[in-house]
């Protein structure tokens, strides 16, 4: 696959659906001198191609590329299958549009097939009376997971009725599904093919501790021996049949798990037997109780692909139709592992405007331990709770000192969920006007802080440290070989007077797992920030951004350091290496000894002192950061949670 960069990339504006498909067809075919008459064929020709064109929020794509549809269907009778990221999301662009488009949708909460299907069962039927015609003629727009259905066998056909998808914002997350069974229901489920019921047996018998991969296989190994069989022995059986769903329990249904969860094992436990490598996407937790299992949903096995798209005789050989991609940051890489696209472009980001102020705070990255929201245990604390309102005080203290400040200000907040409400009413008792919150990773209101005089971003929203690698193993699949080690790296903020800040960020050391993690963070940093359609606000109007976090976001250039003096003092080593360790154990549970020097070591302080220095503190660095401490000197030395 090639990515053509054109040279006319600025270039690109979605003035009219015709020039805007012109550009698109000028790009995939490389010929400059096409008409805007001849577009059309030439889009057809291209049935395999996606394009990911990539614009900034605010940029109009949304409006623009529906506009694109209608013209489409009206003037060419080509539907369009138009998918966004959430019901209210498209709620909102139905109406502000006036759409006569299909809204697709699903049965509703509490609906009795909706309930089954969730358990994946299809047994029941309807009690919510929803009814969608999805043949309906004309553009149709949907959530996005109508493309990436978790149980492959239930796509719903009408998708491959469109000769477009065009798919509004990605997230990653999306293409990952997630599903459990707890130990009970594994003991519970009463299978009919003696091999899986083995399986399921010695599975529900191997709730040691936290086990995946070799570990998993050798604990399930020894239970399928004790009952008279072996691993081996199953794996050859389970070649020979096709294995069944779970018999509904009406009484106390259990997930209908079997198909999803067999076919993973089957692929890891044959790696296993051959002491292959493989990422694990089955994970026990005893402590949760819980069995997971996690796969990559990327659409569609050519065999799924009937009947052909009408009109397109030679569809069934695709994957799927012809896709286009706005996206506003998705990391080219991570796309190349859901998306077969081959053609990119970009509506180019102006620059950060000089009226939009942004304030940032540099010195640590605010993790949910900073906030005392990780672990979990400790976020209800009352000592959580002060270190939280020390947090809000800095806030209240930020938003006061702007320039010219005044209480009618409009002031957003965004940050962690969990303390979203108590963040407001903490802001809002200090005569603060708490305008609007919204939390990070919610898909909903785009344009609900679009108003506010001063926009606040509380924490950096690294995702969160459960479940964090599982999901990355899924996404890359079984195939790529990652490691779970983090690391620290240094990242450049870029300041308005033209110079540039290093600061230190939480990572990994595995390329591929770190790049999804940043891009986790800088996705939910970037929306969050563009919430204020910073390149919409006119040129008089004077708004104010306030980052408490570290994470530099692309494209914005920050004019002045949040430093108050209590950040000043806690500039102490000491405060640093909290700082450090909690970050750490924020994101990976563990903090190594070396890492830690590291980030202590500066001009005056050698690595070796700095190391010295942390074998005197250590006991006082646990009781400050809940961890723990051990293996000594070695290289192995790290407090953990
Ligand atoms: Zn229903």
């Amino acid at each position: 696959m090639q990515v053509h960069k054109p040279h006319f990339e600025a270039e690109v504006k979605m003035a009219t659906p015709k020039t805007f498909l012109t550009d698109i067809a000028v790009n995939i075919s490389g010929d400059s001198s096409i008409r805007p008459e001849d577009v059309i064929p030439i889009i057809k020709d291209y049935l395999m191609d996606g394009t990911v064109i990539r614009c900034y929020p605010g940029s109009g794509k949304t409006r623009d590329a529906i506009e694109m549809a209608n013209w489409l269907w009206e003037k060419h009778g080509i539907r369009t299958l138009y998918l966004m990221l959430s019901h209210s999301a498209i709620n909102e662009v139905v109406e502000r549009n006036n759409l006569d488009w299909t809204h697709w949708r699903g049965h509703q909460d509490g609906c009795e097939k909706r309930k089954y299907a969730q358990l994946g069962y299809s047994t029941k039927d309807c009690t919510c009376g929803m009814d969608v015609d999805r043949s309906r003629p004309g553009p149709a727009i949907a959530p996005v997971e109508y493309i990436l259905p978790d149980n492959p066998d239930w796509f719903t056909r009408e998708i491959f009725n469109f000769q477009l998808w065009i798919i509004d914002e990605v997230d990653l997350r999306r293409y990952v599904a997630q599903k459990s069974v707890t130990c009970d229901e594994l003991s519970r489920a009463s299978h009919g093919q003696q091999v899986v019921a083995d399986v399921i047996d010695a599975l529900s018998k191997s709730f040691t501790g936290k086990l995946s991969g070799t570990e998993l296989y050798d604990e399930v190994s020894k239970h399928l021996e004790e009952a008279g069989t072996s691993l081996a022995t199953v794996m050859d059986e389970l070649l020979d049949i096709k294995v069944q769903d779970l018999t509904l329990d009406q009484s106390k249904p259990i997930p209908n798990f079997p198909k999803q969860l067999m076919s993973i094992f089957g692929y890891e436990a044959e790696n296993y037997l051959n002491s292959r490598s493989f990422n694990s996407r089955i994970h026990i937790d005893a402590q949760a109780g819980e069995l997971r299992y996690w796969w990559n949903k990327t659409p569609f096995p050519e065999e799924l692909i009937e009947p052909a798209v009408p009109g397109y005789p030679d569809s069934a050989l695709h994957a799927h139709p012809t896709a286009i991609i706005l996206d506003a940051s998705a990391d080219q890489t991570l796309m190349r592992q859901v998306t077969p696209y081959v053609h990119e472009y970009q509506v180019e980001e102006p620059e950060w405007p000089a009226h939009v102020h942004v304030h940032q705070y540099l010195e640590a990255s605010v993790s949910r331990s900073t906030l005392s929201l990780y672990p979990a245990w400790k976020a209800k604390t009352k000592e959580a709770l002060n270190t939280r309102r020390v947090w809000y005080d800095r806030v209240v203290k930020e938003v006061k000192a702007l320039p010219g400040y005044s209480p009618d200000w409009a002031v957003g907040l965004i940050t962690f969920k969990p303390i979203i409400d108590e963040a407001a009413e903490h802001l809002r008792g200090q005569s603060i006007k708490v305008f609007g919150q919204i939390s990070y990773h919610n898909q909903r209101g785009s344009n609900e802080l679009e108003d506010v005089k001063v926009l606040v971003m509380l924490g950096s929203p690294y995702p969160s440290p459960e479940g964090f690698y599982e999901e990355a193993q899924a996404f890359f699949g079984p195939f790529e070989s990652l490691t779970s080690h983090t690391t620290q790296y240094t990242q450049q903020v870029f300041m308005k007077d033209g110079s540039v800040r290093e600061v230190s960020i939480h990572g990994y050391e595995d390329s591929n797992v770190n790049r999804y993690h940043r891009q986790k963070t800088v996705y939910e940093m970037y929306q969050g920030v563009h919430r204020i359609r910073p390149h919409n606000v006119d040129a008089g109007d004077e708004r104010h951004v306030l980052l408490f976090s570290n994470v530099p976001i692309p494209g914005v250039i920050v004019e002045s350091q949040l430093m108050s003096d209590k950040v000043k003092t806690s500039e102490s080593r000491m405060a640093l290496a909290i700082n450090v360790i909690n970050e750490a154990v924020g994101v990976s549970g563990e903090c190594y000894k070396k890492d830690l020097a590291g980030a202590l070591e500066t001009d005056t302080l050698t690595m070796k002192s700095a190391d010295r220095w942390i074998e005197r503190n250590i006991e006082k660095l646990e009781n400050s950061t809940g961890t723990v401490f051990s293996g000594g000197k070695g290289a192995a030395a790290r407090f953990t949670t």
